[in-house]
């Protein structure tokens, strides 16, 4: 492959097979770590704004879906870190990983994310550190919405650059932590070191929402 071709274009055949692959694969997994295709309820709807139902994480989309739209400006800001400058020279991948390796690599990340998230151990420490007490996992259909939505951040990452990426991302943290009192940095958090006062404040905006 020359490097002309290298940089042409954002899919091939190749790339486009193996996304489709690890989305096939991520589906196989879930279903084998007992998640449900679609939300219990039934209801055909695409999207959800509630997060403190039980629809939430059953749908295609919800307000969580912004969580993963930022993995994907995340993914491009990453992979535009270690590939150029001295980073770049450093790991040599400079020319070698075209955009449309970068995307099939953002979606390798984000499909095993879904299938760790929604292994058993990481299901049952969400429900004792974290806010989401009745969590059993998200759907299959909610997963392949993820993962949608993280290839939407990559592109967008990647038209709009690394820095206005940056702002976009701390823009949609402090919007969820606004709305729905949770986003990526607490996520992490909160499944790494759990704090009992986020977790207060948390369970706090859960009973109001229910008592709306
Ligand atoms: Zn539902």
């Amino acid at each position: 492959m020359t490097t002309a071709g290298a940089n042409r274009g954002v899919i091939s055949w190749a790339s486009l097979l193996c996304i489709l692959a690890t989305v096939a694969l991520m589906v196989v997994a879930m279903r084998f770590e007992g998640r449900i295709w679609w939300c219990e309820c039934g209801e055909p709807d695409l999207w959800k704004s509630s997060v403190w139902t039980s629809h939430c994480s059953q749908h295609l989309l919800d307000p969580y879906s912004a969580s993963h739209f930022s993995h994907g400006l995340l993914f491009w800001c990453f992979f535009a870190w270690i590939t150029t400058g001295a980073v770049g020279r450093v790991t040599g991948l400079a020319s070698r990983f075209p955009v449309r390796w970068r995307l099939v690599a953002a979606v390798l990340l984000a499909a095993a994310w879904e299938v760790a998230e929604n292994s058993p151990w990481v299901i049952e420490r969400y429900r004792t550190a974290t806010m989401s007490l009745d969590y059993l996992g998200d759907s299959v259909i909610n997963a392949v919405g993820d993962v949608l939505c993280c290839i939407a951040g990559f592109f967008t990452a990647r038209a709009i650059g690394v820095r206005w990426t940056l702002l976009l991302f701390m823009a949609i943290e402090l919007v969820m932590l606004a709305t729905i009192r949770d986003n990526l940095t607490l996520n992490v958090i909160m499944l790494v070191w759990p704090i009992e006062a986020i977790k207060q404040w948390q369970t706090q905006g859960h009973e109001v929402a229910w008592a709306r």
